[in-house]
């Protein structure tokens, strides 16, 4: 760590470019890359020019606001925003030349209105519930939401571009759901063709589908995780060719040697077993840092696999790193790609009972962002 870094976050957008190159090449087929929730962790914008630079051919937010900030810092690529509520701002996506999403008769209606208001018409996206019963419009009103959309159509408003869905089990690739969400959405995908809705990409593969479910690659794919090299399917990310572009590492701020019989960190849930050196790390779960990883995660502290000692606290934690000459500046990598002995994101999600998903979205805090 350079002199006087305390904690860092370090995003390797090669490893970001060259896994979206990875998974367009698998598919064949148009790929948006899904940047949600500041990429990731890794950083909206970065994240964003990166995967385009490795393929992507658009790009995918939950929200209006993600969107708009990636057209503020300058990205003109297509982008999708796909979870709003009443009164999201459509205006100002559409002015913006932001894609949006709806899933029911009264989302339409909004984006109609601020169509007329601006005088743009929407690029639209319509949602079908298949089976993961969160967003998406019910298979009972998809008949009724196409239809008004094909009116909305012919009537210059918008321009249907994309039907979508989203699965519920393709991290378990033989689940009997992914068949029976297949089969909705082709038949609602029929429904939208017979009215007229004939010009829209069909897309609903995440990651885990991208990589394991071609039945449902479409007309494009639509992968977050696995952008970022994460083995959607909880595994090992190289054997699908990615590569984690997070390293998550911290340096020690303080070393002492105390007897055996030590209490270490609230609550005292690990005492030293002999006399040792304890070295603090200044990063907590202000951080994003879980605190169930208390006693149950691993570091890399100094070139040696270590487990937390005792709690994580709100801002620092505590290694047990016996009698090795670990010292004040001295790397702790809580996670990484793995190449040189740290703990991955997974190793990490296992520890905590939690997925890889979780520990990304949610570290930042007080961590600096260095992007190599
Ligand atoms: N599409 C939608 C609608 C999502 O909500 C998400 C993420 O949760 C994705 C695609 C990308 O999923 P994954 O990160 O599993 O590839």
């Amino acid at each position: 760590m350079t002199n006087g870094t305390r904690a860092e976050v370090v995003v390797d957008l090669d490893a970001i470019a060259a896994n979206t190159a990875v998974l367009r090449g698998r598919v064949a087929r148009p790929l948006m890359a899904v940047v949600k929730a500041d990429g990731y962790g890794h950083g909206l914008v970065p994240a964003a020019r990166a995967a385009l630079a490795g393929g992507a051919d658009q790009l995918g937010v939950a929200v209006l606001d993600e969107a708009l900030a990636l057209r503020a810092a300058g990205v003109t690529a297509p982008v999708l925003a796909w979870l709003h509520g009443p009164g999201a701002d459509f205006a100002a996506a559409l002015a913006a030349d932001v894609e949006v999403s709806v899933n029911a008769a009264w989302g339409l209606a909004e984006v109609v209105a601020a169509a007329r208001t601006t005088g743009r018409a929407a690029r639209l996206h319509l949602c079908v519930d298949t089976g993961l019963s969160r967003e998406g419009a019910p298979a009972a009103e998809w008949p009724r939401l196409v239809a008004a959309a094909a009116r909305a159509q012919a009537d210059g408003d918008v321009e249907v571009v994309g039907l979508w869905s989203h699965m519920a089990y393709a991290d378990a690739p033989t689940h009997p759901t992914i068949g029976a969400q297949v089969r909705v959405f082709e038949e609602a995908v029929a429904v939208a063709r017979a009215a007229g809705l004939t010009g829209a990409r069909r897309h609903l593969a995440n990651s885990a589908a991208t990589v394991a479910l071609p039945e449902t690659w479409y007309d494009m794919v639509r992968p977050g995780v696995a952008v970022y090299g994460l083995d959607p399917l909880g595994g090992d990310a190289a054997a699908h060719g990615l590569r984690p572009a997070m390293t998550v590492r911290a340096a020690v701020a303080l070393t002492k040697r105390v007897p055996a019989g030590a209490g270490v960190s609230y609550g005292h849930t690990y005492t030293t077993p002999a006399e040792t050196t304890l070295a603090l790390v200044p990063v907590g779960y202000a951080d994003g840092v879980p605190r169930a990883g208390g006693n149950r995660a691993p570091v890399l502290a100094a070139g040696a696999r270590r487990t937390i000692a005792g709690r994580v606290c709100m801002d620092q934690f505590v290694l047990d790193v016996g009698d090795d000459p670990v010292a004040p500046g001295d790397e702790v990598v809580l996670w990484g790609p793995g190449e040189r002995g740290e703990p991955t994101a997974q190793d990490w999600a296992d520890a905590v009972d939690t997925i890889h998903y979780e520990l990304v979205t949610r570290i930042g805090g007080r961590f600096t962002r260095r992007y190599v």
